[in-house]
């Protein structure tokens, strides 16, 4: 019998690498409440949406686009500590953050159709990543997750995505990137994954589409109500190749 090389790819395995804040969670109204509060409280003008679009950025990164803006220089070290800081504590002082809706749903569907799924988040906060197990059981195999500790650069750097690959032991071309933010979108576009947009706050699709999305969705519930038929075409076009 004929070696058919053809159905090489068929078999190969897919990845879905997943974001978590304003992906899997809907923390960025209760960050930018707490980066806004942060600013009020020492006099810095800022507008509450400015932060959705700082988002995976560091802390002192976006204190120092507050500072160059209104005192024409960057933070100290010790201000950046104390403001981080404040912000931090108004963020903890704030009720728990709920799973984003839509989100479980789509997990389901990646799990039923036996895509591997790795969480790709640079965020350190603990308290969220030690819920993803009870909040989206089975959602995540041990170990199958990116965080800021396992990358040297964050993103908008494609690294994260990329090492995201290597775990779940897919290419470019079977992985399937989710993001709600610019910079998030840019670290996923740049690793070479399908890039798909969720506007789950109030960043403009146009604003995710020019990061290098391939498709943004209005929401999750949208993104989990659509996304199987959008999967179902990207595979026939990479089994097509
Ligand atoms: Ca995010």
């Amino acid at each position: 019998m004929p070696k058919d090389h053809r159905p090489e790819t068929k078999d190969q395995p897919w990845g879905a690498l997943l974001d978590m804040d304003g992906t899997l969670y809907d923390s960025m109204p209760h960050h930018a409440d707490a980066w806004k509060k942060m600013a009020d409280d020492n006099g810095i003008v800022a507008d509450r949406d400015e932060f959705f679009m700082y988002e995976g950025r560091t802390g002192a990164s976006t204190i120092n686009i507050l500072f160059n803006r209104q005192f024409g220089r960057d933070a100290t070290p010790d201000e950046v500590k104390e403001l981080y800081g404040q912000k931090s504590r108004n963020f903890r002082a704030m009720p728990p953050v709920n799973p984003m809706p839509g989100a479980a749903e789509l997990l389901r569907f990646l799990e039923a159709e036996g895509v591997r799924r790795v969480l790709v988040t640079g965020s350190g906060q603990s308290s969220l990543i030690s819920r993803l197990d009870a909040d989206y059981p089975g959602a995540f195999l041990e170990g199958m997750r990116i965080t800021a500790a396992n990358t040297e650069h964050s993103k908008p750097h494609p690294d994260p995505y990329l090492k995201a690959m290597e775990l779940a032991g897919v290419d470019a071309a079977h992985a399937i990137a989710f993001e709600n933010a610019p910079l998030g979108v840019e670290s996923a576009a740049r690793s070479g994954a399908f890039t798909v947009a969720v506007a789950t706050g109030p960043i403009p699709k146009e604003a995710l589409y020019e990061a290098g999305a391939h498709i943004v969705y209005d929401s999750m519930p949208q993104c989990a109500k659509f996304f199987p038929q959008l999967f179902n075409k990207i595979k026939s076009l990479v089994f097509s190749l």
